[in-house]
């Protein structure tokens, strides 16, 4: 695959764009692959890619029933931080986060990464306490993060009210190298990667069955036809259940939708992100001008990629207070997507009890910061049959031993 760089830009600006090769093929899936991954979001596609990179392992197919990015990966607000709580969520977030910071050169595809900075606010004494105690868990896990004072906040985000009535801004826990990247992006630059390699992305091939024999697995049934391996890695966040019941095991994953909304495009107001946990809302500005609004799930199971108008609603009336600029602004559109969510609100990354089966779930509202250190970790588990330090922690015989990696504070609402 031709390398993209200033020179094909120029050439190509020459020519009128008639010499771009495709990004990735579309081949017919074959009969068999070593490894077989389910969903080709970008949690699926950066395992392929990293089983390639680092194990070597090329014949696989990564399979999705729509189009490649389609599910949460192409839904979510992009936010990137590792400012968690619990060492081995730190390990694993922050991980990820440095590879971000390179990831645009390592897949030759512009990813938009921004480490813009992230402010957590603090809007009660609880808060302030518990902020204050992850920046110190922080500095032991050699993760840049500081506690600043409200000046500090409105230097750094000017249209915000740090005086609300019933919430005042008491502080924030601050990353400096948090911030975002283009969602598509990522999973466009991991595709073109795999294929580049010689891998097939299978798109519009549903999973319809799970064929197992003497408790391994042996293939995938799908709309296009039977396919064998040797090896499964499942890796589609809300539907992650459904996979594992076509196996015949049980995940404790619930299912629910997350919605966001964008407004209209404005002039650059805020080059932060903004995430107000106490009153469950979020905001940053894209490139393109629009704030991207955030909010909480919907308060029930649900299988719906759509927006509602009770969460345009409750999400506006909860940040308004803080920052009253939006209350001018017209939206411009919502929607949603299906997040999987575990008790401790720390993600799967497992064996299972079908041998040759791996499960890679429960990222829940937080998983776009956590694709390019979930797929390392996740690669190393299907390559070597066990996990490596990274994954170690994050298995299913967590919650028989009562193991749980509590992240409650840090992921149950902020993403
Ligand atoms: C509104 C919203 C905002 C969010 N904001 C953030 C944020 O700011 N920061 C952050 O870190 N995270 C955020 N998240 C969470 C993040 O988007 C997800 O955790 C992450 O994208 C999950 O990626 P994935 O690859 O695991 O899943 P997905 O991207 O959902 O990919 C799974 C794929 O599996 C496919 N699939 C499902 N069933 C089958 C089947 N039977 N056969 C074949 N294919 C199948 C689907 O079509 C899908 O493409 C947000 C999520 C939402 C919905």
């Amino acid at each position: 695959m031709r390398r993209y760089s200033i020179f094909a830009v120029a050439r190509e600006g020459l020519r009128f764009h008639q010499g771009w090769g495709r990004a990735w093929a579309a081949p017919e899936p074959k009969k068999k692959y070593e490894v077989v991954v389910v969903g080709a979001g970008g949690h699926g596609l950066a395992t392929a890619y990293y089983l390639g990179r680092n194990f070597g392992i090329r014949n696989v197919a990564i399979i999705d029933k729509g189009w490649l990015g389609g599910g949460n990966t192409g839904r979510n607000t992009t936010v990137i931080r590792s400012n968690y709580l619990q060492d081995p969520s730190a390990a694993i977030y922050e991980k990820s986060r440095a590879l971000y910071e390179t990831l645009s050169q390592d897949l030759n595809y512009n990813i938009m990464f921004s480490p813009r900075g992230l402010l957590m606010l603090a809007q009660t004494e609880h808060e302030a306490r518990g902020y204050k105690r992850t920046v110190h868990a922080n500095a032991l896990q050699g993760i840049e993060t500081q506690w600043i004072e409200p000046a500090r906040v409105k230097e750094l985000v000017p249209i915000m009210n740090i005086a609300g009535p019933r919430y005042p801004v008491l502080g924030a826990l601050y990353q400096p190298r948090g911030g975002t990247a283009r969602h598509d992006a990522v999973a466009w630059g991991y595709a073109r990667a795999c294929s580049d390699m010689g891998m097939d992305i299978i798109q519009n091939c549903e999973v319809t069955g799970v064929r197992t024999q003497g408790g391994r697995v042996h293939g995938v049934d799908t709309s296009r036809g039977a396919i064998d391996c040797d090896k499964l890695a499942m890796v589609v966040a809300g539907n992650a259940s459904v996979l594992a019941d076509m196996a015949g095991f049980r995940l404790p994953i619930e299912s629910l939708s997350l919605q966001a909304l964008v407004s209209e495009p404005i002039k650059p107001a805020i080059n932060v992100v903004v995430m107000a946990n106490t009153v469950h809302g979020y905001m940053s500005q894209s490139d393109k001008g629009e704030l991207v609004i955030g909010g909480g799930t919907d308060g029930f199971n649900n299988y719906t990629q759509r927006g509602s108008w009770n969460h345009i609603e409750e999400t506006i009336r909860a940040l308004i207070e803080t920052f009253p600029i939006i209350s001018r602004l017209k939206l411009m559109r919502q929607w949603g997507g299906i997040v999987d969510m575990t008790g401790d609100r720390s993600p799967i990354l497992s064996t299972t009890p079908v041998e040759g089966i791996f499960v890679n779930c429960g990222w829940g509202t937080g998983g776009f910061k956590s694709i390019p250190g979930s797929g390392w970790a996740m690669a190393e588990l299907v390559a070597k049959g066990t996990p490596g330090p990274l994954a170690a922690e994050f298995g299913l015989n967590r919650f028989r031993e009562g193991r749980f990696i509590d992240e409650s504070v840090a992921a149950g609402v902020a993403h």
